[in-house]
């Protein structure tokens, strides 16, 4: 397989078998390949996200790293009255989507033979590359916020991996992670453009489980935009492959305490503005610097898109309105359907919002939301 690792920012074309987490210029990188999607073929496998093979960035079979995850159900609400179709990403063996991610990140270390990967996360990205990590035998260091959930931190650390919990902001943890990534293999959600590879099954899944068709619009909970940006590419991938005709608007959804992409978008700033944290229990997307920040931009814009600030009372009340309808997603994942209820909707429109995390990682944060 010929893979172009390229830089977003110089177009520098870095070797195939880099391990360099960003370029030389402090640009991040992207990673382009000839993909392929054949309905017939995938039609055929087991369902989960590997069977869209051709598709994802890894030569030899035997380097796949997989609890054979994916092919989430989605399953179709009603919000006031307008019809949606949630995604349920809680679903997964560690309990959020970022197992999609993490396992072609993690393939692809152990296609380059690394031995010891670090990570820094708000949990779930964590959780989930400490659990791939285990998998492949591969040791595992975390990076993460003092004021992570509890329940993520006894994944990670259960898991097997070294759990750091640096004081202070999400940003004084990443800078940790990176000194640590001067001697170790930077699997970052963030940075490695492999995690991009794998959140972009979410886009194949919702094509095939809507009959081969995309969808109007997708609402997605965004802070780096791991999911956001995965889904377009999974989107552009259908699309290139002649496979739909047009890409679905992509509303990204921000924490109004914590929302750099929405002021961004709605004052027309080249740069996330300084001065953009401040606590929101939407602790998922709780990100005040992103670093593809224009890349999300360009992605809103060029899909027809727009950004959503929601404030927590809306999140709030949006979780505690579906836990009444029988679902249960952690805090975070209640701001698309909190989005969803200030977004224009006809009705007749097809929508896909996902619930990105698992209720059962946050049970001290449902108690306080359940005034208990
Ligand atoms: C990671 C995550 C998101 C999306 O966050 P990004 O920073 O945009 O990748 C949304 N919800 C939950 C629960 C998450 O863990
Ligand atoms: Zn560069």
């Amino acid at each position: 397989m010929t893979l172009k690792i390229v830089c977003r920012a110089c177009d520098t074309v870095h070797p195939q078998d880099t391990r360099f987490w960003r370029c030389g210029c402090g640009g991040p990188l992207d990673v382009g390949f000839r993909c392929t999607i054949d309905a017939g073929k995938i039609g055929r496998r087991a369902p989960g996200m590997w069977r869209y093979r051709e598709a994802l960035p890894i030569g030899a079979d035997a380097h796949v790293v997989s609890f054979n995850e994916g092919f989430t159900p989605i399953v179709g609400m009603q919000i006031d009255g307008k019809p949606l179709n949630v995604k349920q990403e809680n679903l997964f063996p560690t309990g959020s989507f970022k197992d999609r991610g993490a396992s072609v990140l993690i393939s692809r270390a152990a296609e380059l033979g690394v031995e010891r990967v670090v990570e820094d996360s708000s949990g779930n990205a964590g959780a989930a590359v400490a659990a791939y990590a285990a998998k492949a035998g591969i040791d595992c260091e975390i990076y993460v916020p003092e004021s992570t959930s509890p329940g993520k931190l006894a994944q990670i650390s259960l898991y097997g991996a070294k759990l750091i919990r640096v004081p202070g902001s999400r940003e004084a943890t990443a800078r940790a992670a990176m000194a640590a990534a001067e001697h170790h293999f930077y699997a970052s959600h963030v940075w490695n453009p492999f995690f991009f590879q794998g959140t972009k099954t979410y886009a194949f899944e919702i094509w095939e489980q809507l009959g081969f068709n995309a969808p109007d619009a997708l609402i997605v909970p965004t802070g780096h935009g791991t999911m956001l940006i995965g889904a377009f590419l999974g989107f552009r991938d259908l699309q290139e492959n002649g496979l739909i005709d047009r890409l679905p608007r992509m509303i990204a959804v921000q924490a109004a305490n914590c929302a750099p992409l929405y002021r961004m978008w709605r004052d027309q700033l080249a740069e996330p503005p300084l001065s953009s944290s401040g606590n929101t229990i939407a602790e998922g997307i709780a990100i005040a610097e992103p670093t593809r920040a224009s890349q999300i931009l360009d992605i809103i814009r060029e899909t027809g898109g727009r950004i959503v600030a929601v404030t927590d009372a809306e999140i709030k009340e949006a979780l505690l309105d579906i836990c009444k309808q029988g679902l249960y997603a952690e805090p975070t994942s209640a701001t698309a359907i909190a989005a969803f209820r200030k977004v224009p909707a006809s009705g007749d429109e097809c929508i896909v919002a996902p619930l990105t995390g698992h209720g059962l990682k946050s049970t001290e944060k449902m108690l306080k939301l359940n005034g208990e």
